[in-house]
């Protein structure tokens, strides 16, 4: 083999040049974040390919996310530095199984075209054309059974149905495997309706997300000469992120590697993230059994992350009591501490953060300018991103949202904007021939010609060519008279836009109804069309937050434009599942709330299971930044249109104070953006008692205790000035007659009066008032 002097693997360390150079039989690299282990397992495809072990069709590598295997293959490609001939197969477990699924779809009774088709790797394939369901999809076809078994569907949901179905999914159980011990779910229904949906699939012609795996373990299961056909083909499988594997992939993977062992997988038991979709950590863990003899590497030194870094994401994941453990250690230099600062609310989290990265983008704020796209806000919940994505689109901050909702970028959704559209601009041509044949109105491409022409001619938009088409006769037929309806009917709907009697909801619901749009998909029988018919009144619904129409229109296309086109650099907002993986620069985690991160539902959960894994999620959010990573929190919250306040998050007080440097509060003094210690501005009027709740929450003080305490202090900027003391209604016992205090308000006072939680003041400026005590500050000056 031709390991020595070979480049692409002079940038290894030995241990992890160990598990790529032993390229038979089983290997494990079990070890921490940023060790390496994605760098491995690519530089190993390479090895395999280099030395000729493998073509690229033997290799069967399974990434967690469609990017990773992207970059994956980029990164492949850039080291091979010749054009291979073909690609490996690469891809998440779920882009493959659907390719091999189509190939064998007859075995679960599913339709056949009988289309041959050449594939890339050129092998000749029949395709098959079931449709793999979406999330909605699957939940109304369940409320369909839901409801005809006559089961009440208000106490017994489909989405908990949807829930169970899955989660005998990822186990691999088919309806007839489900253990006896589960025959209780869903009131006892839950395996008769499962055996039912999946009857109902299969006349449907399609699959959901689960059955793709199920589906393809199965396949392997009853016929062993199509396993041992893809044995002898695949005859190298990677596999990254083992920890997150659930049983179906497990099963699927060791039916596969079953005859060769030639499996090389790499994880981290502290980044098992997805036990709530049926992870196995395990799974991981049982390699040694799984595959006897297997070589088993462990990685320690962290390429990525500063070591402070490293030590606040140590420091918390050793909360933990299920884990192997492991020691993580860096060459780096020291860099930044982890920085931690709190805000009044979510807005106002958004708004600093927006700054901040448009300081350091600017290179004001530290010793480098970092690109947008060197720097990631990484949240907890999807809703979360709302607030950032508003706040970027305010201050013009290019941004990408990775993994985000696409919901208008669905098709029903597009159709009915393209409609707004025409409404408000007749001159939108791209609009007017997405919606001029939708409804089907019978105009073929002789008359969309005729139409096109004629506009042309008179140089005018095709809105206008379409009505002097009708008008002149030019389409015959059904067509032109279904055409000189829509031309009516969007000349009357443009008149009632600034009509003050109807207001734009109403028109965008009598331009639906009358365009004959919401007739389309109420008589289309595919079970896509009623979840369109939801999303066409949730669209209606999103108006509500706007004026008119225009404005409405701008706001998406705005965030259209965001979404589109990959060109020029951007700041990424993702979840943190989705960031696993990956690393960036610079990172923003917000968010850190107790009931947020962690999750509500993993505290009131009995037992450790879920704290430790949003556990597992801090530590993965930690260690994505390789040089500078902001921990932020927010005293209120808005959820679901209430407020709430909140506690800083309980993984705040486990990140360790030599680490982190608390930064004053934007705002706190007056003070804009995140200022980095160093002097303090003069308080301000109307900031201090509005966080009062902040900072008076017990994490807060917890907070400012470390930063006060002596010799802890250096590097850690003082949250607030000592002479001002905020108080809050608990303690109005201590204030006491001519106290001398501060209101957000009124300014500048004297006690004259107290009763309960009220407080009579005479101010300085405004006069003797009744105030509720949580609103003032002692104040000594
Ligand atoms: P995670 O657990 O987060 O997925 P990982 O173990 O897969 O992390 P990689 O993403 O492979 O880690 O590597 C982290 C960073 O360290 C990358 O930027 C990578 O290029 C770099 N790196 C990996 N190995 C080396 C090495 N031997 N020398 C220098 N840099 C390395
Ligand atoms: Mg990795």
């Amino acid at each position: 083999m031709a390991a020595r002097g070979v480049d692409y693997l002079d940038d290894l360390n030995p241990a992890q040049r160990a598990a790529v150079e032993q390229l038979d039989g089983p290997v494990l690299m079990l070890a921490g974040a940023g060790t390496g282990k994605t760098k491995a397992l690519t530089v190993r495809i390479v090895h395999l390919l280099k030395t000729g072990t493998a073509r690229p069709d033997e290799i069967l590598a399974v990434t967690f996310t469609n990017k990773a295997a992207r970059e994956m293959k980029d990164r492949v490609g850039g080291m091979l530095g010749q054009p291979a001939e073909g690609m490996p197969w690469l891809g998440t477990f779920h882009a493959i199984c659907v390719k091999l699924l189509r190939r064998h779809a007859e075995l679960i009774g599913f339709d056949r075209d009988d289309v041959v088709i050449e594939s890339a790797d050129d092998r000749v394939h029949l395709k098959s054309n079931f449709t793999i369901l979406d999330t909605d999809d699957q939940l109304r076809l369940l409320k369909q059974l839901v409801q005809a078994a006559g089961i009440d569907d208000k106490r017994w949901p489909a989405r908990m149905l949807a829930g169970i179905i899955d989660d005998w999914k990822n186990r691999a159980l088919t309806p007839d495997k489900v253990p006896a011990g589960d025959a209780g779910a869903f009131n006892h229904k839950g395996v008769e309706l499962y055996a039912q949906y999946q009857r109902r699939l299969v006349e449907l012609n399609a699959v959901d997300f689960g059955d793709l795996l199920l589906h393809m373990v199965c396949i392997f299961q009853a016929s062993p000469d199509i396993l041992e056909q893809y044995r002898r083909w695949f005859r190298y499988i990677l596999v990254d992120e083992y920890q997150d594997t659930n049983v179906a992939q497990y099963l699927w993977l060791r039916l596969l590697a079953g005859g060769h062992r030639n499996i090389c997988c790499v994880g981290d038991d502290d980044q098992s993230i997805y036990g709530w979709r049926g992870a196995e950590v395990g799974n991981i863990l049982r390699f040694e059994k799984d595959f006897p003899g297997a070589k088993v590497v462990r990685l320690e030194q962290n390429y990525r992350s500063t070591p402070h870094i490293l030590a606040a994401a140590s420091n918390v994941i050793r909360g933990n009591e299920n884990r192997l453990g492991k020691e993580l250690w860096t060459e780096a230099q020291d860099g930044e501490k982890v920085r931690l600062i709190g805000h009044w609310d979510g807005e106002e989290e958004a708004r600093w953060i927006g700054e901040e990265i448009e300081a350091m983008q600017g290179g004001t704020r530290r010793a480098r300018p970092f690109g947008l796209d060197e720097m990631a806000v990484l949240v907890r919940a999807s809703h979360q991103m709302r607030a950032f994505e508003d706040r970027f689109l305010t201050i013009g901050l290019p941004y990408r949202v990775i993994g985000g909702p696409r919901f208008y970028e669905r098709m029903e959704i597009r159709d009915a904007m393209a409609y707004f559209r025409v409404v408000v601009s007749p001159e939108d041509d791209l609009a007017f021939e997405r919606i001029v044949n939708t409804p089907k109105r019978g105009l073929g491409d002789k008359a969309r010609q005729t139409i096109q022409a004629t506009a042309r001619a008179q140089g005018v938009p095709l809105l206008r060519g379409a009505a002097i088409a009708v008008e002149n006769g030019l389409i015959k037929g059904k067509g032109g008279a279904a055409l000189r309806d829509l031309v009516t009917g969007l000349a009357r709907w443009g008149r009632m836009v600034g009509d003050a009697g109807v207001t734009h909801i109403e028109l965008a619901e009598i331009i639906l109804d009358e365009s004959g749009y919401t007739a389309m998909w109420q008589n289309d029988k595919t079970p896509e069309a009623p979840g369109r018919l939801e999303n066409l009144k949730e669209l209606v619904k999103a108006l509500e937050g706007f004026e008119n129409l225009q404005g409405f229109l701008e706001h998406v296309s705005l965030i259209m434009e965001n979404d589109a086109g990959d060109a020029g650099a951007k700041v990424s907002i993702m979840t943190l599942h989705a960031a696993k993986g990956l690393e960036f620069p610079a990172v923003f985690l917000p968010g850190w709330e107790d009931g947020l991160f962690p999750s509500q539902r993993s505290m009131d959960e009995t037992g450790l299971k879920g704290l430790e894994e949003e556990r597992r999620l801090a530590y993965v959010g930690i260690t994505r930044a390789e040089e500078v990573c902001t921990i932020s929190f927010a005293g209120n919250r808005r959820v679901y249109g209430q407020w709430q306040s909140a506690m800083p998050s309980r993984f705040i007080d486990e990140l360790p104070e030599d680490h982190v440097e608390v930064l004053t509060p934007p705002g706190l003094y007056g003070s804009t953006g995140g200022s980095m210690g160093g002097s303090t501005p003069a308080p301000t009027v109307d900031s201090r008692a509005a966080r009062a709740d902040v900072y008076n929450s017990p994490g807060w003080k917890r907070m400012q205790a470390r930063a006060a305490r002596p010799g802890q202090s250096t590097g850690l900027s003082q949250p607030r000035e000592s002479r001002t003391v905020v108080i809050d209604a608990e303690a109005v016992s201590s204030f006491a007659r001519g106290e001398r205090v501060f209101h957000q308000k009124f300014g500048y006072g004297e006690i004259t009066g107290i009763e309960g939680d009220k407080v009579e003041v005479a101010f300085e400026k405004a006069g003797t008032k009744k105030v509720v005590a949580r609103f003032l500050s002692a104040s000594d000056d």
